[in-house]
């Protein structure tokens, strides 16, 4: 259920006279919980990634490309994903909306950020069979503090779109890490490196698995889930994201 609804069906009452519908980004021009709090003007700075891009770690490429190609982030980094793709750039007012649904609690943004990533995602993930779709998790601690793991709010939309099953439960992060923002990029794959493990008993072998985050900054966090899946015997693992810091 899409979190406008939700707040609806808690409260029984239409949800513009809970809100009020203003666009929830520029909070001037008009936007309804159908529109997901988003007006149309906004919505049109939104930027979404289309080719060329590096074949496996989805970076766009500015400029008349036209064969595969991959770029030098990929040559030096070890990534334990096949591939990564993401629906828009995290810049502008999707990056002001992932903020401020991951840290303000701003949780009418989610039906937003899950539209962009259905539509992006859910194509692409119908042409190939996938097992499960698995979010990236929270530490437990992070998770009380927060109170719901962003990832798995937007994967879920994704799992219904594609009838691929959600396993929520697959991937535990087993130590908790402090924010990687400060971090280079070799300095967050050491500190990703053993953040994260498979459940007990989880038997993947020869499974197919998408993994699903907010943001694929460095690809440290998503590459360290990848391999621990990887470990636990799936054979392929794919990242899907709704935004791409560029
Ligand atoms: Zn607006
Ligand atoms: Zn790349």
């Amino acid at each position: 259920m899409l979190a406008a609804e939700k707040i609806k069906e808690w409260l029984g009452v239409p949800l513009g006279l809970v809100y009020p519908e203003t666009c929830q980004l520029c909070k001037t021009r008009r936007a309804t919980a159908r529109d997901g709090f988003v007006c149309g003007r906004c919505w049109s700075h939104v930027r979404f990634i289309r080719p060329p891009f590096c074949r496996r770690c989805g970076l766009p490429f500015a400029g008349e490309l036209t064969t595969e190609f991959q770029c030098t982030n990929c040559h030096e980094l070890e990534l334990h994903f096949s591939f990564a793709r993401s629906a828009v750039a995290a810049k502008g007012v999707v990056l002001e909306a992932v903020h401020r649904f991951k840290y303000s609690h701003a949780l009418w943004f989610e039906d937003f950020l899950a539209g962009l990533l259905v539509r992006e995602a859910a194509p692409a993930l119908r042409e190939e069979p996938w097992d499960f779709i698995a979010p990236v998790p929270l530490h437990p601690l992070k998770l009380r503090e927060r109170e719901f793991n962003q990832a798995a709010r937007l994967a879920a939309p994704l799992a219904r779109a594609t009838k691929i099953p959600l396993n929520g439960q697959l991937l535990r992060r087993i130590a908790p890490t402090a924010t990687q923002t400060l971090l280079t990029r070799e300095q967050r794959a050491a500190n990703m490196k053993h953040a994260f493990a498979v459940r007990p008993g989880a038997r993947l072998d020869g499974k197919r698995i998408v993994l699903v985050d907010d943001v694929f900054t460095t690809g440290a966090t998503t590459s360290a889930c990848a391999r621990a899946l990887r470990s636990a015997g799936a054979a392929e693992v794919c990242v899907w994201t709704v935004a791409r810091g560029l």
